[in-house]
């Protein structure tokens, strides 16, 4: 109750911050995160410390660097269950690179404990949608994932993608539209994009391989886009009961952001500047929509960027939105981390 109160108010929309671990090759001369431990503030609050400055930020969740996948899937569960009950949710993981985004998203899916978010829903929304078959429902689930690079949408599970070197022209999109059109239901259609029906855990499983691998060959090759695009994963979720005629629409979206750090820091030139700022162009809409909508605004500027235009339907309304802050402990990154928690602390 006491949770739907909090969604309420906010315009369903809730901010969880992630600490990652500590990793080999970070800095660590100084340590500049701590956690509030008062009780009201527990779990909640983050203290970070910028040349001997303290700043301190709460969120509706703040996980240390201890929280293991399956403490953090706990708390959205909830939230993953309600694209089965035909809401609209959308997932979004925001912060530098480096910082835990496709970790938190994607995770280690060869090794079970640290599966992510993608492939922790995905079995949740299988299993739940199997046991209610004995209720009536039946569901159909469909999947697509493309990726949002420099306001060009790739498609990620198109089958004439190559798995070699060569990047063909079908690679970058050439000859494809993928224009984005919403219709009078809500429902978001992007031509030539790849849906694909899936029945069973093992047929996601294999998809988010494919897509993983098609991120990856961009990533060789490419100048390691896959930090510089945004990752959309789709599932739509259609639910009929035979019993009660009910129907239900739910989608899920799954968002690993690009990289949030600033055009200093990568020291761009030329097509990375271009890149930077078409990611920072992205980002900034992303975070006037959220606040637009959280603050109730008339206007929601959904039409600045590929990726709000493409959420719309999903962001506003009576749709659900969580974004995670992934935050890197290592003391360079201090700069980088105050921003992003700043930028996750003013839609939240
Ligand atoms: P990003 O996608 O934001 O660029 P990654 O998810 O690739 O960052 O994380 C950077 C590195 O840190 C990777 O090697 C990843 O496996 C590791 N890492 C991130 N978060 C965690 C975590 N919570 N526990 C263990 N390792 C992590
Ligand atoms: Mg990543």
């Amino acid at each position: 109750k006491l949770h739907n109160d909090i969604l309420e108010l906010k315009g369903n929309i809730r901010v969880f911050c992630r600490v990652r671990p500590l990793l080999p090759d970070d800095a660590t001369e100084v340590p500049v995160i701590s956690y509030p431990t008062s009780t009201e503030e527990l779990g909640r609050g983050i203290d970070l410390v910028q040349t001997g400055q303290k700043y301190h930020f709460t969120f509706d969740k703040v996980f240390d660097h201890a929280a293991s996948q399956q403490d953090v899937f706990v708390e959205i569960s909830q939230l993953v269950q309600s694209a089965l009950d035909g809401y609209k949710v959308c997932i979004f993981a925001y912060g530098q690179t480096g910082s835990g985004k496709t970790y938190t998203m994607m995770g280690r899916p060869e090794n079970p404990d640290q599966k992510g978010l993608i492939p922790r829903s995905v079995d949740q929304i299988f299993q739940t949608s199997q046991s209610l078959q004995a209720q009536g429902w039946k569901y159909r689930m469909q999947a697509s994932m493309l990726e949002i690079y420099n306001e060009t949408i790739r498609d990620l599970l198109s089958s004439n993608r190559p798995s070699g070197a060569e990047l063909t022209r079908t690679e970058s999109g050439v000859g494809k539209q993928y224009t984005i059109k919403h219709d009078v239901n809500g429902n978001t259609h992007v031509s030539d994009l790849t849906i694909i029906d899936v029945c069973s855990k093992r047929e996601i499983s294999s998809l988010l391989q494919q897509a993983a691998q098609s991120r990856s060959v961009g990533k060789t090759h490419m100048n390691e886009q896959s930090s510089r695009s945004h990752l959309v994963f789709t599932l739509r979720i259609t639910g009929i009961n035979e019993n009660t005629e009910q129907q239900v629409q739910g989608v899920l979206n799954l968002i690993d952001l690009a990289g949030s750090e600033r055009l200093s820091r990568s020291g761009a030139t030329g097509d990375r500047l271009k890149e930077t700022q078409a990611i920072n162009k992205s980002l900034s809409s992303l975070s006037d929509v959220i606040f637009a909508l959280a603050k109730k605004e008339d206007h929601v500027p959904f039409r600045n960027s590929k990726l709000t235009y493409l959420l719309q339907p999903c962001l506003g309304g009576d749709s659900k939105t969580l974004m995670f802050v992934n935050v890197s402990p290592d003391s360079t990154s201090v700069g980088e981390s105050l921003c992003s928690l700043r930028f996750a602390h003013r839609v939240n």
